[in-house]
C-alpha cells in the first residue's frame, strides 16, 4: 500500500508500505478523509527526535476494513472516526484518570510518534471498541475529521480553563486549535471573548465562533491591549493555543488573582517555558496552570460527534484547501509555509 512518509528529518514522500496486521482487540481502517496538522510539520523537522519512513498524519475517519477477534462493537463496511490519541485503556494513567498520558508522558499519543500514521491506504488501531467511534447518518466524514484533534484538542483548552459562566477569556492565537478554543469557550458560556490574532482571515473566523473582540498583536503589546479593553482588571481565564514562551508568559499577565492558565499549545523549541515572576504573584497569586493532551476514546469521539449531530458548532468553515491523497505532500508544504491563508488542508483518499 502507498503510504505519505517522513523519510527522514525535514524530507517526506510516499512509499511502498505492507498492509498491517491486526491484533485480537485492534482493527484496521481505510481512511476516507483525513486534515494535515501543524504538528505533523513540527514532527519532520524535528520535534519528536529521528524517525525513518514514519507514516505521517493523525487526523481521519474511515471505514473499517477488518477487526480482531476480540472486537464487539465494530465490524467491517462501519463508518468510523478514530481520534488522534489512542490511549492504553488499561495504563495506570488511563486509570488513574490521564488516559493521553498512557504508559509514558504523551503516551497516548501513537500515529506517527511510536507507530505509523493514517496518511495510509490503511491504517492499524489499537484497542478498536476503545479507540473507535460510529459517525451519525447526519455528520459528514468532513465534519467528522475535525473531531479528532482540533475540536478535541480546543475544546479541552476551553474546558481546562475553568471559565466561569459569564466570565471573561483571552485565547492566544487562532489557528485551527485556537479557534476551536474560542468555540470551546462560548459553548461553555463565557461572557467575553478576546481572540488574540493578526491574520485577517483568521480574526474573521474567531468572530464566527464567538470571539467578542480581536486583539491584533501587530498593532501593539497584546497585554496592555487586553488591559484597556478590561479595565486593567484582565481576565478570568487565558489559553494558549501557539506553544511560544513569550505567549505563555502573556497569558499569566492578562490572567486574574486566582484565574486559570490553560496550556494547549506543542512548545516544541527553547529549554524553558517562563512564568513572569511578578504576574505570578511571586508565586502566590493563586493563578493555576492547566496543561493536556487532545483527549481520545470513544465516550470523548462520541460527545463532540453529538456537536456536530445537533449544529451546534461547523468546523468546515476551517477547510481552506483540498487535496487528494496522492498530493498530501503539495498539502504539507502548504502547512509548511502557511502560505496561501492556509487553515486546514482537507484530504480526499477516495
Ligand atoms: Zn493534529
Amino acid at each position: 500500500m502507498q503510504a505519505f512518509v517522513m523519510k527522514e528529518l525535514g524530507e517526506v514522500g510516499f512509499a511502498e508500505k505492507d498492509k498491517p496486521d491486526v491484533g485480537p482487540n485492534d482493527a484496521r481502517l481505510r481512511p476516507t478523509k483525513g486534515l494535515v496538522c501543524t504538528s505533523d510539520v513540527h514532527t519532520v523537522h524535528g520535534a519528536i527526535g529521528e524517525r525513518e519512513n514514519l507514516t505521517l498524519g493523525h487526523e481521519m475517519v474511515g471505514i473499517v476494513d477488518a477487526v480482531g477477534t476480540e472486537v464487539e462493537d465494530f465490524e467491517a463496511g462501519d463508518r468510523v472516526v478514530v481520534g488522534a490519541i489512542t490511549p492504553d485503556w488499561g495504563s495506570a494513567a488511563a486509570q488513574d484518570g490521564h488516559s493521553s498520558q498512557s504508559n509514558q508522558a504523551l503516551g497516548g499519543w501513537k500515529f506517527a510518534n511510536v507507530k505509523d500514521g493514517v496518511f495510509a491506504e490503511y491504517v492499524h488501531v489499537n484497542e478498536g471498541d476503545a479507540n473507535l467511534a460510529h459517525i451519525p447518518e447526519s455528520v459528514t466524514d468532513e465534519e467528522a475529521a475535525y473531531v479528532t484533534d482540533m475540536m478535541s484538542t480546543g475544546f479541552m483548552g476551553a474546558e481546562n480553563a475553568d471559565i466561569p459562566v459569564g466570565g471573561s477569556v483571552a485565547v492566544f492565537a487562532q489557528g485551527p486549535v485556537g479557534l476551536m478554543a474560542t468555540k470551546g469557550a462560548a459553548l461553555q458560556g463565557a461572557g467575553r471573548i478576546i481572540a488574540v490574532e493578526t491574520e485577517p482571515n483568521r480574526q474573521e473566523l474567531a468572530r464566527e465562533y464567538g470571539a467578542d473582540d480581536i486583539v491584533d498583536f501587530a498593532e501593539g503589546d497584546p497585554v496592555e491591549q487586553i488591559m484597556d479593553l478590561t479595565d486593567d482588571e484582565g481576565v478570568d481565564s487565558a489559553i494558549e493555543a501557539l506553544g511560544r514562551t513569550e505567549t505563555f508568559e502573556q497569558c499569566v499577565k492578562v490572567t486574574k488573582p486566582g484565574g486559570t492558565i490553560s496550556n494547549v499549545g506543542y512548545h516544541g523549541e527553547g529549554e524553558y517555558v517562563n512564568i513572569p515572576r511578578e504576574e505570578w504573584g511571586v508565586g502566590m497569586a493563586e493563578k493555576t496552570i492547566n496543561t493536556g493532551l487532545c483527549p481520545g476514546g470513544r465516550l470523548r469521539l462520541q460527545r463532540l460527534l453529538r456537536l456536530l449531530e445537533t449544529e451546534r458548532v461547523d468546523p468546515t468553515l476551517m477547510t481552506s484547501h483540498e487535496f487528494p491523497f496522492e498530493k498530501t505532500d503539495e498539502a504539507f508544504r502548504l502547512m509548511e509555509t502557511k502560505e496561501d491563508d492556509i487553515i486546514k488542508p482537507l484530504i480526499n483518499f477516495e
